[in-house]
């Protein structure tokens, strides 16, 4: 079996193409082109609410966007991707008010508009073409709405830092389209370096770079997305999400953070038990402390520099968090379970689920040389169970959102 790969485009040529659809489509030549990355959660899942520790890094697979700045306050829009346009005046953009992709943009503009003097004009005309898959948990949104607010501030002057870039891709995504996500996806967008991954501390949503320079040791990260479809995600992650609050109120604490940073008991599994009683909620407790430890141990590996002398233990460390979520949180699914055990048995050195999971994508770690090998191994393991045929991408750490033209 033949694994597909997904590979990402050249930056620089593709950049230079969303101009030349810019021009095609408006009639002249654009102020510039920004891009903004999709995104990996590396370890550290189901943990944000309950102001846990990730690493995410940027894929290679960016959202691009070519603009202009207009002396009206007309707002247009194509995506290459879509075949919807859209025109809108930007005055009257509100939550709830635009849809459908439009929305992502239209947010953005509405986000930072107060940022603007009350009469200067607010109109931009925008091309997008974006190569993060739509809806695989690799973040399409954030690298959508990073590129557009990346763009608007350099194209309005508003001055942004790259904490402020990231409120207002929040902003559109949470208070404008109505989607109530975490933010991980527009932090790691903004602010991941080339070749490194990122400490996100959801507590106070603070970084930190990690050093991750899997090219210079021969290593990658195969993503695998498994094109698995399942219903009732929403209801599911409403309910993972109160059985962690009911854990953390059983552990008399605001959040489940405070217990995995208190001192440890020496069986985490008995003490969770004991101490939150149903079995149920127990176990969901016991994986967002434990994952939260693991991100921790994950993190003091990294700092001590090359990855190579600590491999065992860091893929140790992927497996154990994927083996949390399908025994203890309970979010995995058969396409999921099925790609990571290919992976590791086909020597990847840990592999699991990344994302809120019942579908969506899986990682693993694996010799660089040995890509292929493991994709193939996946898309055999796939086939002989019937599922869909996964896509594949090899991802290095990227950078964040930036200017490119
Ligand atoms: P994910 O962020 O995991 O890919 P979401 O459901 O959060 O999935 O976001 C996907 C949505 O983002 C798409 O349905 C679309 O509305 C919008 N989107 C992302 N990238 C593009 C693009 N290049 N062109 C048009 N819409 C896009
Ligand atoms: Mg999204």
């Amino acid at each position: 079996m033949t694994a597909h790969f997904n590979d990402a485009p050249e930056r620089e040529a593709t950049a230079q193409r969303a101009r030349e659809k810019f021009i095609e489509t408006y009639g002249y030549e654009p102020d510039g082109v920004w891009s903004a990355p999709g995104r990996v959660n590396i370890i550290g899942e189901h943990v944000d609410y309950q102001a846990g520790l990730c690493v995410p890094m940027a894929i290679s697979h960016r959202c691009y966007v070519a603009a202009a700045r207009t002396p009206e306050n007309t707002v247009r829009m194509r995506s290459l991707q879509s075949e919807e346009t859209f025109s809108g005046d930007a005055r009257e953009f509100a939550p709830g008010k635009v849809e459908g992709w439009p929305a992502y943009v239209a947010g953005c503009v509405w986000a930072v508009a107060s940022r603007l003097g009350g009469d200067a004009p607010r109109g931009v005309d925008i091309l997008v073409d974006g190569y993060v898959p739509l809806g695989s948990g690799l973040s399409s949104s954030a690298s959508l709405e990073c590129g557009v607010v990346a763009a608007l501030n350099d194209l309005m002057s508003l001055g942004m830092d790259e904490k402020e870039q990231v409120e207002a891709a929040i902003r559109a995504e949470n208070e404008f389209c109505g989607a109530n996500t975490g933010g991980l996806d527009q932090s790691a967008s903004v602010r991941c370096r080339e070749g490194g991954a990122l400490l996100l501390d959801c507590a106070d949503f603070t970084t930190s770079p990690l050093p991750w320079n899997l090219e210079t040791e021969d290593l990658a990260l195969l993503i695998v997305d498994t094109r698995a479809e399942h219903s009732h995600v929403t209801g599911e992650y409403a309910d993972r999400r109160a059985a962690s609050e009911a854990a953390a109120d059983a552990c008399g604490v605001k959040t489940l953070r405070e217990v995995a940073d208190a001192e440890q008991p020496s069986d985490l599994r008995a003490w969770c038990a004991e101490k939150i009683g149903d079995e149920t909620v127990a176990h969901r407790g016991f994986h967002v402390i434990s994952e939260i430890a693991r991100v921790k141990e994950f993190v003091e590996l990294l700092g001590k520099g090359e990855l190579r002398p600590r491999l065992a233990r860091i893929g140790q460390l992927l497996n154990e968090s994927h083996d949390s979520l399908r025994d203890n949180y309970e979010v995995t699914c058969p396409e999921l379970d099925t790609a990571v055990d290919a992976a590791r048995e086909a020597g990847a050195h840990g592999a699991r689920m990344t994302g809120g999971g019942f579908g969506g994508s899986a990682i693993a770690l694996v010799e660089a040389e040995k890509v292929t090998e493991v994709a193939d191994a996946i898309a055999a393991a796939f086939a002989a169970k019937g599922f869909k045929e996964p896509a594949f991408f090899v991802a290095l750490p990227s950078a964040g959102a930036g200017r490119d033209l």
